[in-house]
């Protein structure tokens, strides 16, 4: 088997590889390491690499893997967004402010792979503070899309998104608030999804706001992640919202007897506010054509309506930075993080360490937050989206009376050119008009590839009820099982001892 195969592998593939003793994870880990090595400088998805802590986990994956006690997981190379803290890593969220920050303890989620016995590969570049969806405003620089070098992978999982797409890990980990898992999932074209909040735990994942964050699997299919999902979800007392429920078997309905219509029976709701203005009109053909594919594997389509679809962003862009502004106030430059050189007294300290610290985007959104939750505007804005944010909620209520899953598009349009919407956050901020209103109910989502326009990754968002994470990756499976999409990788040049 040639590197090149063994990267594009499925994670059952690898594991079974692993098991047969074809390859040792150590080998594995260096096959990602020098494609990273090859890759990275142009691409810039890790901003932060440490081998010999890398390696030392594939070896000892190989001693467990000898002992006959691996699981799925046990020896498979994960990359992890910058934005989970992992012992004795770098872990900067993308920004200035923690540029110089070691973590000095594991998120619940790393906690979760390394007792899986997985192998972190590094830390992914993001956009700072997960605020953004192009990973331009990450203080590491921005993220190229490697199906075209010009594009932005999207965001704010940018940098995982680009690793998973040029092959330089098995599957990575992202967060999404407000699309962060399934935009970059689209304008990169893989397989990504956001569990119903409160399945994986936040502990020790930097918040932006807390109440719209929850992490998700980033990988080449649905059965990829579904077991990464096995071992990311579950109960962990360490956050309040984390919601205590069996541990569930993510991959238990993708075993399902194959039939010509393995989804006979299944309702497709279709929100006609999802096929409205706005939406690109080659985006619109790929998704009706992997619609037309879902009727053939036996589902009906039920046309729905979502009609508070476009209160979503300007709730979102009320909650969101109230949330963070709140978050982000323990940036102080006391106990950890950037400290300005020189100031004058403690309230100059935060000043300078603050204005030196943050990027731009996040000190909008830190003033936009602050203003919305001050005495006078409280009751206009942060009170008046909360009672939107319920009738959001209901929306979805009312539509899962009558469908199964809802489809549609993940993103308005393919990747765009980077520098195009930067200074133009209106613009920016409508990337996630099909994937906001989820984080507002608080319901799970995916996107899968499902074709291209122009040579770029088109993404099918499936939105599910509350928990039915194991249906909508057998959603996306059986479809995955009569389409190729989803291996379609890009073209990309490698030195020929590499390739
Ligand atoms: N693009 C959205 C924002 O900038 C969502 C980001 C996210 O999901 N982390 O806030």
């Amino acid at each position: 088997m040639t590197n090149n195969n063994l990267t594009n592998s499925s994670l059952i593939q690898l594991s079974q590889m692993l098991a047969n003793k074809a390859i040792s994870s150590v080998e594995l880990t260096q096959t990602f390491l020098n494609r990273i090595d090859a890759l990275n400088p142009a691409i810039n998805a890790y901003i932060a690499l440490d081998k010999d802590k890398t390696l030392a986990q594939a070896k000892a994956a190989d001693v467990r893997i000898a002992a006959g006690n691996a699981e799925p997981l046990t020896g498979i190379p994960i990359a992890q967004k910058d934005i989970f803290c992992a012992k004795d890593w770098q872990t900067t969220c993308g920004s200035k402010m923690l540029a110089n920050f070691i973590a000095p303890y594991d998120a619940h989620v790393i906690t979760q792979f390394n007792a899986a016995g997985a192998v972190n590969l590094g830390k992914t570049n993001m956009d700072e503070f997960a605020m953004g969806s192009s990973n331009e405003t990450s203080y590491f620089g921005g993220v190229k899309n490697p199906w075209d070098f010009d594009r932005v992978p999207g965001g704010s999982s940018g940098g995982s998104a680009a690793a998973v797409a040029a092959r330089l890990c098995a599957a990575a980990t992202g967060t999404d608030t407000g699309g962060s898992i399934r935009q970059p999932a689209s304008l990169c074209g893989f397989t990504g999804l956001k569990p119903t909040y409160g399945v994986v735990s936040r502990y020790g994942m930097i918040a932006f706001a807390s109440s719209l964050d929850q992490a998700g699997p980033m990988a080449k299919s649905a059965e990829d992640c579904a077991l990464m999902m096995n071992v990311m979800a579950g109960f962990d007392e360490r956050d309040s919202t984390s919601l205590n429920r069996v541990k569930e078997d993510y991959t238990r309905e993708l075993a399902k007897p194959s039939s010509s219509q393995p989804l006979a029976g299944l309702k497709i709701g279709l929100p006609k506010e999802y096929f409205a203005q706005g939406l690109d009109d080659n985006v619109a053909t790929v998704i009706e054509a992997a619609i037309a594919e879902y009727k053939k594997l036996g589902a009906e389509i039920v046309e729905i309506s979502l009609p508070n679809t476009g209160l979503s962003i300007p709730v979102y862009y009320v909650l969101a930075p109230a949330e963070a502004s709140s978050n982000l106030s323990r940036y102080d430059g006391v106990r950890y993080g950037h400290r300005a050189a020189e100031y004058t007294d403690l309230m100059d300290m935060y000043n300078k360490s603050r204005a030196e610290g943050f990027g731009a985007e996040v000190k909008r959104r830190i003033l936009i937050g602050t203003y919305v939750l001050s005495a006078g505007y409280y009751d206009a804005y942060y009170l008046k989206a909360q009672q939107i944010r319920r009738l959001i909620a209901q929306d979805f209520v009312e539509a899962f009376k009558t469908c199964d899953v809802i489809m549609g598009p993940a993103a308005p349009s393919t990747a765009f050119k980077a520098g195009e919407k930067v200074d133009d956050p209106v613009a920016m901020y409508l990337q996630d008009i099909y994937t906001i209103s989820t984080n507002l109910a608080g319901l799970p989502g995916m996107s899968v590839p499902a074709g291209f326009s122009h040579g770029l990754p088109v993404g099918l968002q499936i939105i599910g009820n509350y928990f039915d994470e194991a249906r909508m990756l057998n959603v996306a499976h059986q479809y995955q099982q009569v389409t190729d999409w989803h291996t379609q990788m890009p073209e990309l040049t490698m030195p020929k001892d590499i390739a």
